[in-house]
């Protein structure tokens, strides 16, 4: 068996959902597993329709889902796809989304995760309904929260393992072998059966948690990009495919911030020695990047990974005291609170700073909840860029135009909290 796994923007229209189907095609000889995300932005547009309903806007959500239900429908027919099963699919979707907006007594993560997964369940119905139109291969279409079973932490659900073991061996033996299985990336389910998600960006990790449960050789993750680089081309000019990188170095990476492949996805296939493919879509006969086990005197050229709209966030005591553990103590519990990931931090006598990446007013809710306990700065609009064996050159390079508010070099990483020179500029012009 083999898995593979579409991102959001390799099913965009028309002519990208049938270059995957190509892609699917080829390689169907093998019996083949495809995790499929949610298409393009589609789940920010699920958030946005989450929003409206937070202000009490009831009808305005209805009508942004009801414009996703129209945009998949659409889909269908520049597919060709005419038949009546299709439209009862996806009609079905959207009365369990509108059932989801009545529910009562449910909390605003969980409601997040039933509105959120109609993403995911759209996408992989449009291309099982266009595989099995095409009739070049057998497709079924499996409910992944059938199987992927997690705890009850909405929105960043934890996976169990043996539920979950149990339930996919179950449901794969009971499958034709011959027949290609289409599902949803990024969703699963309580026991009890409530939608769940694995966190934003989490198909990667669908694909790699089937893998691992299933024992295969490989998963291949089919990207807009080459494989991996040394660093985001949509920021960078001149970046360089990585044909080989170790489970460590890729960890390491995506930890750091690098948006190319979701940092939970490496860890089980390291475990069992599971190879991670990194290919291109748009390039379907390139080998991409392999990430394996760590090969002996490896030498990684320099990767650069940026994080932006990071915030600052400095912390002092009101009487002048030293910055102690229960202080430390009580700040970590509002950051977990707000689940707040803390990026890179540093401790001084009266002072404590912490990098954070500022989404959806997390560093405002932080300020809210200590601002009379602590004397409290930001420092908004920063980057936050980390360097893996890094070159002299290229540092100085990459803070040319930066003011750099702190630097951390750690053995072969070196860290910066930068604020771009324009920006300071532009502050001071306004002031
Ligand atoms: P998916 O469609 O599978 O969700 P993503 O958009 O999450 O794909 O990831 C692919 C994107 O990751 C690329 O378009 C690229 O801009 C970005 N990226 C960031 N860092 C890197 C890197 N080091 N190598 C390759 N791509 C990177
Ligand atoms: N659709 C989800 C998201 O946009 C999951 C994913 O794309 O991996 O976050
Ligand atoms: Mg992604």
């Amino acid at each position: 068996m083999e898995i593979f796994k579409f991102g959001g923007a390799s099913i965009l229209d028309k002519d990208s959902i049938k270059n995957v189907a190509d892609i699917i095609q080829t390689n169907s000889g093998n019996r083949l597993l495809v995790v499929v995300s949610a298409k393009g932005k589609t789940t920010n547009k699920l958030e946005e329709a989450l929003a409206h309903l937070r202000n009490n806007n009831l009808s305005q959500a209805k009508s942004k889902l009801d414009d996703i239900v129209d945009e998949h429908l659409q889909l269908g027919r520049d597919l060709g796809i005419t038949s009546t099963a299709f439209i009862a699919d996806i009609q079905n979707l959207r009365s369990e989304a509108d059932l989801a907006l009545q529910m009562q007594s449910q909390s605003n993560l969980e409601l997040y995760d039933r509105i959120v997964s109609f993403g995911e369940l759209l996408s992989t119905k449009v291309i099982y309904h266009y595989l099995i139109s095409t009739e070049s291969v057998g497709a079924e279409w499996l409910d992944i929260r059938s199987i992927l079973k997690t705890d009850n932490n909405h929105t960043e659900a934890k996976v169990l393992w043996k539920e979950t073991k149990v339930l996919l061996d179950k449901k794969l033996n009971l499958m034709n072998d011959d027949v290609v299985i289409i599902t949803q990336g990024f969703i699963g389910s309580t026991l009890e059966g409530k939608n769940t998600t694995l966190g934003r960006e989490g198909s990667d990790y669908s694909a790699s948690i089937l893998a691992y449960l299933l024992d295969l050789d490989k998963v291949t993750i089919w990207k807009d990009v080459p494989g991996i680089l040394t660093a985001d081309p949509r920021l960078f000019d001149n970046v360089n495919l990585i044909p080989k990188i170790s489970y460590k170095e890729a960890i390491e990476m995506t930890y750091y911030g690098a948006k190319v492949i979701h940092p939970k996805t490496i860890k089980p296939l390291q475990n069992k020695g599971i190879q991670l493919i990194v290919r291109s879509f748009r390039n379907p006969t390139a080998v991409g990047t392999v990430i394996g086990p760590e090969e002996e005197g490896t030498l990684y050229p320099p990767i650069v990974v940026v994080e932006k709209d990071q915030s600052l966030i400095r912390f002092s005591t009101l009487d002048f005291s030293f910055i102690a553990e229960e202080h430390l103590s009580e700040i970590f519990d509002v950051f977990d609170r707000h689940r707040i990931k803390v990026n890179m931090m540093r401790n001084g006598a009266i002072s404590f700073s912490v990098c954070v990446t500022n989404k959806s007013d997390k560093v405002h809710n932080i300020i809210n909840d200590l601002e009379s306990k602590y004397q409290i700065s930001v420092d908004n609009d920063l980057e936050l860029l980390t360097i893996r064996q890094p070159k002299t050159q290229l540092i100085e390079h990459l803070q040319s135009d930066k003011l750099v508010l702190f630097k951390e070099i750690v053995s072969d990483t070196v860290r910066m909290v930068t604020k771009p020179i324009e920006m300071i500029r532009r502050k001071s012009r306004e002031d």
